[in-house]
């Protein structure tokens, strides 16, 4: 061997230079090692060698060239037989990761690649070089892409497709794919879905359902992804369905082609894998907070990597050359090498570092634009034969992979907010907390019932006894006093009896019997008395006795009492902390909607939380949140009610009521809840919350609510009855935010539109108030303030004109025409428009001529009427000059051309 041509990158002549990691015919991005797994997420699957086959570090927006692997099929049969008497064409140094194509017997030019496979090389070799560092990227969040170039009987679909039933150390680069990426996931949170398709003719079919044979790509203008939304998916579970899937995929395929009259070898082969991860969000609080649900905890937003793996094995590459040769029809021959050929020139595009890549020239290439120039890690697997009558196509295989060796790619993780999920969790939340309030005061009521049941039957019980024993008491005392009194009747008729009889023997004997009787009627009697003060003592003990037991169920009964009371003192504290859950519901509806907005916000790729305050001029409204809002609305009015969300509003906790004035403000923005907002007292509330609370963003909030209801022609009157407008001047002239301002002059400037107000809002001081706010100089509340005046002045020209109103202009007697002549001519559009419409109706009537003509007025209004853009303003302004005598005069004098 006399001389080497060294190749990819730097060409050496003569003898083999050692190469080594540094040297300068290697990118310096080749030999980088990968992120470190513990910084990535997802890492659970055991990572490859660090040195191995994709080196490239995997950080957001990380350079990451394409890897290439060269891989040498085996002699075949009928090429051990053909071709016993050559020499190989090939010859493999896989240990420099080299490769020798010889060019005839004593010259050869040499290749170094990424990896160099022999034709003894293992399928689970192959898989761990080429294909699983892409693997575990796309586990981590970046798309990936393994693709199989070469010609036709080479082995590309020997290493990507084969599906190893009967011998698994043959599975080709799908199924292993799918094992780690399977072994990897966890199925509760992850999913995994694949789509087969086929690219012939620039064609799409589909794999999976054949019936689909023309689906067309859709890329998204802003991120440039591509996708299929006319291909079927297919969720995958386990192992086994998915090799179900690639057998009926290969199936199809083999029908449609011949169909088609085709050979898979013309056709591109194309699985794509996605895989939808969910990375960070702090569930735990979510099942923490039902445990009390009056502390409710903002959960986290709930992070997922959305990644596509995409195989791609390639049509053969000896048609790039070859079309026409083998009598294929000029048009079918350019269909089917269009992909490839396309593949070919953006490669050499990208790495010449050209400024045009052709993309666009065919499918093949709008599908892979994120593999090649892209996003993606990417690996190459070049697979050769070793039959030097192939010479030709190997040669030019091989430029392939040295050219594809210098594309580039700018590594990127596809991470997106999971805000469905988040929405979903919330509402199981809310639907737990509801029915578990629901069965708490079904609870409550039914032991208050319990227990007030219990001590009615226990009181009547205490009574019943108590009276039973009185009653009986009773019948005894009077009993025993009945008895006595007729044992003393008896006695006393007794001792009558006897005294008439011894009155009888006394007459008759004289002497010493009456003496005996006595004593024994004395003795008789006292017994009876001694009997008597025994009956007495014992009813009196009985009394005693019957007064302590009712003493004893008095206090029974107080005890009952107080019990009662206890349950009552329960009973308000379960109120209270009933209404405590009915706010923390509104405040979890009103972060869902929040949320709901925030959702659709970064859909609109918008990027930033709105203040939805926007402009208010008459067409333009509090909330931005435009028609996806009204169902959260609705439905919180459903399940809410109005009269809450406003009771909220004087909340004691200083959040509930800024959240509760949020979401008033956002019902006030549409035409169809005001009325109902204004007849549940909600004008009433926002006007005192004006007032009444410090916070800046309850004022600005609420001043714009006001606004929007201050649309209304007839909640413009109430608004005046309920002393709004001196609330909105005290605003006007304390509030310093430039946007609080904005809602109050807006809701002013409202209210000067509309023609029965005029007296009463300047003598409440409106017109004053909205002249102060020009102190923040904010262009925004500048054009509100010329919008007032524009309307009041208006609403003067025609009262006026009917005839209703004679005198100077209120906008004149309160000092405001220096301000509006100094700002007619302002930059901004919208304020120069609205004052110099204020000067034309002011100029209307003869007895503001001389105030405007000192004031300077008059130079404006000529101004107007040659320069003004719009011409209905400048035609105003020119009748309004050519009608009046004391204009007209001043111009002559002034020598003004008019
Ligand atoms: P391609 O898809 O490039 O047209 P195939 O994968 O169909 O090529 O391979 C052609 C033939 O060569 C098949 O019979 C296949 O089994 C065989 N073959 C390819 N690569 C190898 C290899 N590395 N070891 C053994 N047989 C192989
Ligand atoms: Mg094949």
């Amino acid at each position: 061997m006399t001389s080497t041509t060294y190749k990819n990158g730097a060409v050496h002549k003569g003898n083999v230079k050692p190469i080594t990691a540094t040297s300068s015919n290697l990118k310096s991005s080749s030999f980088k090692p990968r992120l470190n797994p513990s910084q990535s997420p997802g890492s659970a699957l055991r990572r490859s060698n660090p040195s191995s086959f994709v080196a490239a570090a995997g950080n957001d927006g990380v350079p990451g060239r394409v890897r290439v692997a060269v891989r040498l099929r085996p002699q075949n049969a009928e090429e051990l037989v053909a071709d016993a008497d050559f020499a190989d064409c090939v010859e493999l140094q896989p240990e420099l990761k080299r490769l020798k194509l010889r060019k005839n017997n004593w010259d050869s030019d040499t290749y170094e690649f990424d990896e160099v496979l022999t034709e003894f090389a293992s399928q689970k070799r192959v898989y761990e070089v080429v294909a699983k560092p892409v693997v575990e990227s796309v586990l981590d969040g970046y798309n990936g892409t393994v693709m199989a170039y070469g010609q036709t009987g080479t082995g590309k679909t020997f290493t990507l497709g084969r599906l190893g039933e009967e011998d698994t150390s043959c599975r080709g680069i799908m199924v292993r794919s799918m094992e780690d990426i399977l072994a990897d996931i966890s199925l509760e949170t992850d999913s995994v879905c694949v789509s087969y398709l086929q690219l012939y003719m620039e064609t799409i079919q589909d794999l999976l359902d054949p019936v689909n044979d023309n689906i067309s790509i859709v890329e998204d203008p802003k991120t440039g992804d591509v996708s299929l939304p006319g291909a079927t998916i297919v969720e995958i579970r386990d192992q086994k369905s998915f090799v179900e899937l690639l057998r009926l995929g290969e199936a199809h395929r083999i029908a449609a082609n011949t169909k088609l009259n085709a050979e898979s070898s013309r056709s591109h082969a194309i699985l794509m894998i996605h895989v939808k991860r969910s990375v960070g969000g702090r569930d735990e609080s979510f099942s923490c907070e039902t445990e009390n649900a009056s502390h409710w905890v903002k959960p986290s937003k709930p992070l997922v990597h959305k990644s596509k793996l995409v195989i791609v094995d390639l049509a053969g590459s000896e048609r790039v050359h070859k079309s026409g040769s083998e009598g294929h029809m000029l048009e079918e021959a350019k269909s089917i090498n269009l992909s490839l050929s396309a593949l070919g020139k953006c490669i050499n595009a990208l790495a010449e570092n050209s400024a045009h890549v052709p993309v666009r020239d065919s499918k093949l290439t709008r599908l892979l634009r994120d593999s090649f120039g892209g996003t993606a890690r990417t690996s190459l697997i070049v697979t050769i034969g070793p039959s030097p009558r192939h010479r030709g196509e190997t040669s030019s295989t091989i430029l392939f992979g040295q050219r594809a060796m210098k594309v580039e790619n700018m590594l990127k993780i596809k991470e997106e907010f999971d805000y469905k999920s988040l929405s979903r969790k919330l509402e199981i939340q809310l639907d737990r907390l509801i029915a578990e309030n629901e069965r708490q005061q079904k609870a409550f009521d039914d032991e208050v019932e319990r227990i007030n049941l219990e001590a009615q039957s226990r009181i009547s019980e205490v009574e019943r006894n108590f009276a039973d024993a009185l009653e009986k008491e009773k019948l005894k005392c009077q009993m025993e006093y009945m008895e006595s009194v007729k044992k003393l009747e008896e006695k006393m008729v007794l001792n009558q009896q006897k005294q008439e009889s011894n009155g009888f023997i006394s007459d008759r004997c004289n002497g010493e019997v009456p003496g005996v009787a006595v004593a024994e009627e004395v003795a008789e009697i006292r017994k009876l008395l001694q009997n008597e003060m025994y009956m007495r003592k014992t009813a009196e003990d009985a009394l005693t006795k019957l007064r302590s037991q009712f003493g004893q169920y008095m206090q029974s009964a107080s005890c009952e009492d107080t019990e009662i009371s206890k349950l009552q003192k329960m009973l308000e504290d379960e109120t209270h902390q009933k209404k405590k859950l009915e706010e923390d519901i509104v405040i979890l509806q009103s972060q869902l909607m929040q949320l709901t907005f925030e959702a659709e916000q970064m859909r609109r790729c918008l990027g930033e939380y709105g203040n939805t305050y926007t402009g208010l001029d008459s067409h333009s409204r509090y909330s931005e949140t435009g028609n996806r809002l009204k169902a959260p609305i609705s439905t919180l009015f459903e399940q809410v009610g109005l009269q809450k969300i406003l009771a909220l509003l004087e909340s004691e906790d200083a959040n509930v009521r800024i959240h509760a004035v949020k979401v008033v403000a956002n019902l006030a923005a549409e035409e169809a809840n005001q009325e109902r907002i204004v007849k549940a007292g909600g004008l009433s509330s926002l006007l005192m919350l004006l007032r009444s609370f410090e916070d800046e963003t309850v004022r600005r909030v609420a001043a714009g609510a006001i606004a929007n209801l201050a649309m209304n022609e007839s909640n413009q009157e109430l608004i005046m009855q309920q002393g709004g407008i001196s609330l909105l001047s005290i605003t006007a002239g304390d509030a310093e935010d430039p946007q609080t301002l904005r809602m109050v002059a807006g809701a002013i400037a409202n209210l000067c539109g509309n023609d029965k107000l005029q007296t009463k809002l300047r003598s409440e001081g409106g017109i004053r108030a909205l002249l102060g706010t020009v102190r923040c100089g904010h262009p925004d509340v500048l054009s509100q303030v010329a919008r007032g005046f524009a309307n009041f002045a208006k609403c003067e020209s025609r009262a006026a004109t009917q005839g209703i109103k004679s005198g100077r202009s209120l906008l004149i007697e309160d000092g405001a025409l220096p301000w509006i002549v100094q700002n007619a001519n302002d930059e901004a559009a919208a304020i120069r428009r609205h004052l110099e419409l204020a000067l034309c109706h002011l100029a209307q009537h003869e007895v503001n001529a001389k105030d405007m003509i000192s004031g300077g007025a008059l130079w404006e209004l000529v101004r107007i009427s040659r320069d003004c853009s719009r011409d209905d303003i400048r035609n105003l302004a020119l009748r309004t000059l050519s009608s009046s005598p004391i204009f007209k005069a001043e111009m002559r004098r002034l020598r003004i051309d008019f």
